[in-house]
C-alpha cells in the first residue's frame, strides 16, 4: 500500500476509535450515575421514576438510555430488578438478600431482613427433586397502613 494511503487508513481508524472510546466513557459514566442515584435513592423505583431523578444531573439522557443501562447493571448483578406484575417492574440497588412484602393496594414495597425459615421453601426440593440453595419470597398482599392498623 502506498505509504500516504495507509497514513490516512491510519487516521481515519484513530479517530474512529477516539469516538469509540469516548461513547464508551460516556456510556459507562452513566450507568455510574444510574447507579448511584438508585443506590442514594435507597427504595424501589421504577425505570420512570430513576429516569427522572438520572435527568436532573444529567439533562440529555434519555430514556431508552437509563432503561438499557438498567439491563446491563441488573445483567452484572450490581442491581436487582423486582417484577410485581405485568405491567410494573422496580430496580433496587440493596445488595444485602432481602424478601420483599408488597402491597396490592398502595405498591409500597417493604424490605425484611430476616432470613426466613428455610422449612418453608424447603419442601419444594422433595416436590420436584431440586436442591435448592437459596430463596427469596415477594409476597403481596394489603399494608398495615391501608388496613387502617397503623
Ligand atoms: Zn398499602
Ligand atoms: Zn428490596
Amino acid at each position: 500500500m502506498v505509504e500516504p494511503l495507509k497514513i490516512f487508513i491510519k487516521m481515519l481508524y484513530n479517530s474512529y476509535s477516539n469516538k469509540l472510546n469516548i461513547m464508551r466513557q460516556r456510556y459507562s459514566h452513566q450507568r455510574e450515575l444510574i447507579f448511584k442515584e438508585l443506590k442514594k435513592a435507597n427504595s424501589h423505583l421504577t425505570a420512570d421514576e430513576i429516569y427522572k431523578i438520572v435527568k436532573k444531573k444529567a439533562p440529555k439522557i434519555s430514556f431508552g438510555t437509563v432503561y438499557r443501562n438498567l439491563g446491563v447493571l441488573e445483567h452484572f448483578g450490581k442491581i436487582k430488578k423486582v417484577v410485581i406484575s405485568s405491567e410494573k417492574a422496580v430496580y433496587e440497588a440493596e445488595e444485602r438478600p432481602h424478601h420483599h412484602l408488597i402491597c396490592r393496594k398502595c405498591g409500597n414495597i417493604q424490605n425484611v431482613f430476616k432470613p426466613a425459615s428455610f422449612k418453608c421453601v424447603s419442601c419444594l426440593s422433595w416436590v420436584k427433586d431440586f436442591d435448592i440453595e437459596d430463596a427469596y419470597i415477594n409476597a403481596f398482599g394489603i399494608c398495615g397502613k391501608c388496613n387502617n392498623r397503623k
